[in-house]
Parts: structure tokens; C-alpha cells; sequence
């Protein structure tokens, strides 16, 4: 067998074109205009890449983004200062603060100081705890794109067995939330587990979310599953240079599989999309309007 490839590229763009239009109409009927803001502390590369990205992203939907730069060794009472301002800022619905922060802020605090319901990223303990108690809550944006790829995928996921490798608040715990919530029979997998070969062999729905090059290989995968690989690990390639590679072995694993993602290509792109439409879903909530459709949990 040689699996379908699920086109995270194609379908986060269909997602942005969906939230682009949804703000169009909110600008155009209600005179409202989504905005959101994104703070990074310090000058680590790859989070300058990530909020250059969402920036650029965000003004291409229609929505006004607010960048706030602050030097690495700002202090948490200017942080928290700031966030305050934001929570209180009517043009801002919402807001993000780009992790990993400098070793001396307490990342815990930073988020938990968020309004819940400006808290895109769905780090804050109230969101957390509205997902796990199934009520109206914002979901973090990597296992919402996966979760929105799965049921483009396979429609209903009812009654299917889903194994979730990796444990983290970011992925893994909302990830199994939500694949719950769908009614899948789930099982979380991670660096404890008995015989993880066989359990995720169990798998109809495979999420790899473990930070471990190419660790799940074909041999683990049921024939048929749908395997989602949320891993992103830079490695040496043959011949000098680096690669990008998932947390699956996608060759032995396509073989395999009914269908996958692909990395790059698969659930990276997936979440900036999902960080737009949690920004567009925040500022239907605040205004009571609809929420958009499709477009969240
Ligand atoms: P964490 O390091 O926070 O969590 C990794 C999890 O994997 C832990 O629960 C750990 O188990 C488990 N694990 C580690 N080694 C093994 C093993 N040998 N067998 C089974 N389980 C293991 O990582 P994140 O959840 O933050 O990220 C996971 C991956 O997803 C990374 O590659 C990251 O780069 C990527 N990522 C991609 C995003 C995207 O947009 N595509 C967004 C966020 C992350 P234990 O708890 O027992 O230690």
C-alpha cells in the first residue's frame, strides 16, 4: 500500500482564504476588524522567524497585527504591564506571546496574566480546563490544524481508535482532548509506555508528537491508519547540510499507511492557520457574532 499524502500546505491555505473571507464580511457588516497581537521577548532566530511569519500572515487575511519587540533581559513586570494593556485594548483580540521566554520570566505566569479569551495560542489554565471539561474554549493551534485535517480526512471520527505519542501540554494532552471529544477511543503513548510498537499498531489515527527523528517507522503503523506527524527535527543530511524530518519514518511508513502527513508540508503550515482563525473565532465571541464555520473545535 502506498498511503494518500494529506496536503497540509493546500489545505492551510484554503483555511486562510476561509478566514480572509469571514473577515472581510466582519469589516464589511459590523465595521469590526480582527487584531492580533504577538509579543516576543529577546532575539532567538526561530522566533523571530515565527512572529515575522504570523505577521505577514495575519495582514494578509485582512487582520491588523500588532508587533511588540522587547529586549531579552526586560523584566516580568514589564511583561506583565504589557500584556495588561493588551487585555484592556479593544482593537486587540488576541494575543500571543511567543515562546520559549528568557530563562528569568515565568513562562506559567506570562500566560496565565492573558485574558482567557484573548489567548489564541489556548495555553491559558482556563482554557485548558474548558477543553477538558468540553465546554467553549480556545484550542491550541497544532492539534486544532491536525484535528481539522483528520476530519477532511476520514468526516466522523466516532468510535475510532486514536494513539497520541507524546504527553506535552502544547500537543499531546490537547490533542487527546480533542480527539476525545470527537469520540474516538483514545490512548496516549510516551517515554513510560509498555510495548509502544503494538500499541500504536492499535491505531487508526496515529498523531506522533514526540520530538524524536523518524522514531515511528511502518512497522508500527497499522495498515490503513491515518498517521499525523506533528514532529519537526533538523538533521544531517548525506553529503553536508541539514534536512527537515518528522517524528515518523515517512518512507517505511507510506508504505503502510492510508494516509499522512508529510514534514515539511503537513501540520507546520497548519498552525499559523489555525492561530488566524482562533484570532477571528476570539473576536466573534467578544462581539457575540457567529462563530466562523469550519474553523474551529
Ligand atoms: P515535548 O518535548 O514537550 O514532548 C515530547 C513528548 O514525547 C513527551 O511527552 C515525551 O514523553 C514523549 N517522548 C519522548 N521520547 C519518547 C520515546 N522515546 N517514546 C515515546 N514517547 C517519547 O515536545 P512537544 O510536544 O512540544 O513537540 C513534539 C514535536 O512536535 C517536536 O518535534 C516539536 O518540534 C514538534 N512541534 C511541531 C509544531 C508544528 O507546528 N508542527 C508545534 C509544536 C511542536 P515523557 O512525557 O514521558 O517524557
Amino acid at each position: 500500500m502506498t498511503a494518500r499524502i494529506i496536503d497540509g500546505k493546500a489545505f492551510a491555505a484554503k483555511v486562510r482564504a476561509q478566514v480572509a473571507l469571514q473577515v472581510a464580511t466582519l469589516t464589511q457588516e459590523h465595521g469590526i476588524t480582527p487584531g492580533l497581537a504577538v509579543v516576543l521577548v529577546g532575539e532567538d532566530p526561530a522566533s523571530q522567524v515565527y512572529v515575522r511569519n504570523k505577521g505577514k500572515q495575519t495582514k494578509e487575511c485582512g487582520m491588523a497585527s500588532f508587533e511588540h519587540k522587547l529586549d531579552a533581559d526586560t523584566s516580568e513586570e514589564a511583561l506583565l504591564s504589557l500584556i495588561a494593556r493588551l487585555n484592556a485594548d479593544p482593537a486587540v483580540h488576541g494575543i500571543l506571546v511567543q515562546l520559549p521566554l528568557p530563562g528569568h520570566l515565568n513562562e506559567d505566569l506570562v500566560i496565565n496574566a492573558i485574558a482567557p479569551e484573548k489567548d489564541v495560542d489556548g495555553f491559558h489554565i482556563s482554557n485548558v480546563g474548558l477543553l477538558a471539561t468540553g465546554q467553549k474554549a480556545m484550542v491550541p493551534c497544532t492539534p486544532l490544524g491536525c484535528l481539522m485535517m483528520l476530519r477532511e480526512e476520514l468526516g466522523s471520527l466516532a468510535g475510532l481508535n486514536a494513539v497520541v505519542v507524546g504527553r506535552s501540554n502544547i500537543v499531546g494532552k490537547p490533542m487527546a482532548q480533542l480527539l476525545l471529544r470527537d469520540s474516538c477511543t483514545v490512548t496516549i503513548a510516551h517515554s513510560r509506555t509498555r510495548d509502544i510498537e503494538a500499541v500504536c499498531r492499535e491505531a487508526d489515527i496515529l498523531v506522533a508528537a514526540v520530538g524524536r527523528p523518524q522514531m515511528v517507522t511502518g512497522d508500527w503503523v497499522k495498515p490503513g491508519a491515518t498517521v499525523i506527524d506533528v514532529g519537526i527535527n533538523r538533521i544531517e543530511k548525506d553529503g553536508g547540510g541539514t534536512r527537515l524530518v518528522g517524528d515518523v519514518d515517512f518512507a517505511s511508513a507510506a508504505e503502510v499507511a492510508g494516509a499522512i502527513t508529510p514534514v515539511p508540508g503537513g501540520v507546520g503550515p497548519m498552525t499559523i492557520a489555525c492561530l488566524l482563525a482562533n484570532t477571528l473565532t476570539a473576536c466573534c465571541r467578544v462581539n457575540t457574532l457567529p462563530e466562523p464555520k469550519g474553523l474551529t473545535a
